[in-house]
């Protein structure tokens, strides 16, 4: 059993797969290909914003974003300590004051109400301007948007909402990365909508933003290719990852999406009595890019992914290390008590394999080796 099939993906979508990337062969145009610009229009349309630029992979969306939001040394930059690294790395990246925030416990995101503490602190100590939160929409989940949306307002602070496992959930109809000022995604193959090596885009309505990042991508290109009117990268997705993305994003939006929450609606049915299930608050749909379970405490975890493997059936532990327990911010000045939830779900998570092609006999199987093994 597969964690995340991307094999059985493959076999369903193969021959359409297989024709767009020998269309781009035949043609050899590699980079920014027609593909590219028809693959951001098309994401763009799904998400519902003006402006999508591909990138080269979710990690450079982010810096990206932040080098247009102008993040510098004199900034504060929030982020929440539970997600993956590269939300936090990408703002160190910039040398601004990086203060790591703590989430909710039954959603896994960032917690409003640590996030305006957190704010609160900044401005009375006076040294650094509050300019950013990264917002990421942990496993699928989109953020509370409601609630961070005006707290950002009242602080003038700038959203990047990364959507790197996002795309696709919804908060009242309105689509993940649609909800930062600038919001990004990422193509890694694991992710909800995943490529064939590396790929991310940035969305935004911002057509400044959106110009800018154009040309960021593309060693700060002006009016054509080797006119250069600032330092930027490189960093474009290729025609042949566009083309594999074409495919993909017509099968995520025809079914794997709805899918996806099927088999999140049957485990959550079925295991709902035994363990605490992921929480969807009202009007929320998620994109699943992990089914995560919360057990009670490290020890129990510890033995039910044993168990599971035993079975033969995978799990991860999605993330077993907060942020501001990572080496490189081993002497970083924090305030432990303010991240208590999040090193607690680093102890008790547990995801178990979730994919659109996962046959009912195989849920089923699931299901009853996590009831067995938590007897
Ligand atoms: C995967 C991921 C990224 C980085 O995306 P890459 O395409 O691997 O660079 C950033 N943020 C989050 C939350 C992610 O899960």
């Amino acid at each position: 059993m597969e964690f995340i099939d991307l094999k059985a993906q493959y076999a369903v979508l193969k021959d359409k797969i297989n024709a767009n990337i020998a269309n781009v062969l035949d043609r050899s145009a590699f980079i920014l290909g027609d593909e590219v610009a028809l693959l951001e229009k098309q994401l763009a349309e799904y998400v519902g914003v003006k402006h999508c630029i591909t990138c080269g992979n979710g990690t450079d969306a982010l810096v990206l974003a932040l080098r247009a939001f102008g993040v510098g040394p004199d900034d504060t930059v929030f982020v929440p300590t539970f997600t993956f690294f590269a939300s936090a790395e990408t703002a160190s990246s910039f040398d601004c004051n990086l203060v790591f925030v703590d989430v909710d416990k039954d959603t896994f995101n960032i917690s409003p109400v640590m996030l305006e503490k957190a704010i609160k602190q900044v401005i009375k100590e006076g040294k650094y301007r509050p300019k950013a939160v990264i917002t990421v929409d942990l496993f699928g989940l989109p953020a509370n948007y409601d609630e961070i949306l005006p707290i950002a307002k009242k602080y003038n602070l700038l959203v990047l909402e990364d959507g790197a496992q996002g795309f696709g959930g919804s908060i009242n109809g309105k689509k993940a990365c649609s909800f930062g000022d600038i919001s990004t995604t990422s193509f890694f193959p694991a992710k909800p909508l995943g490529c064939y090596g590396d790929g991310g885009a940035v969305f935004t309505n911002n057509d400044e933003y959106a110009e800018l990042i154009r040309s960021l991508r593309f060693h700060g290109k002006g009016s054509y290719k080797y006119d250069n009117i600032r330092i930027g990268y490189n960093s474009r997705l290729d025609t042949i990852q566009a083309a594999i993305l074409i495919v993909k994003l017509d099968a995520f939006k025809n079914y794997e999406l709805s899918e996806r929450n099927k088999l999140a609606d049957k485990y959550t049915e079925k295991l709902k009595d035994t363990v605490k299930t992921p929480y969807i608050p009202k009007g929320f749909v998620s994109s699943y890019a992990q089914y995560t379970l919360t057990l009670e405490n490290e020890k129990q975890r510890d033995n039910l992914k044993e168990y599971l493997k035993n079975k033969g059936i995978p799990s991860m532990v999605y993330y077993p290390t907060c942020m501001h327990n990572q080496t490189v911010y081993k002497n970083y000045d924090f305030n432990l008590n303010d991240l208590k939830i999040a090193e607690e779900l680093s102890k008790t998570v547990l995801s178990i394999p979730m994919h659109p092609y996962m046959s009912d006999s195989n849920a089923e199987l699931i299901c009853e080796a996590i009831k067995d093994g938590l007897k």
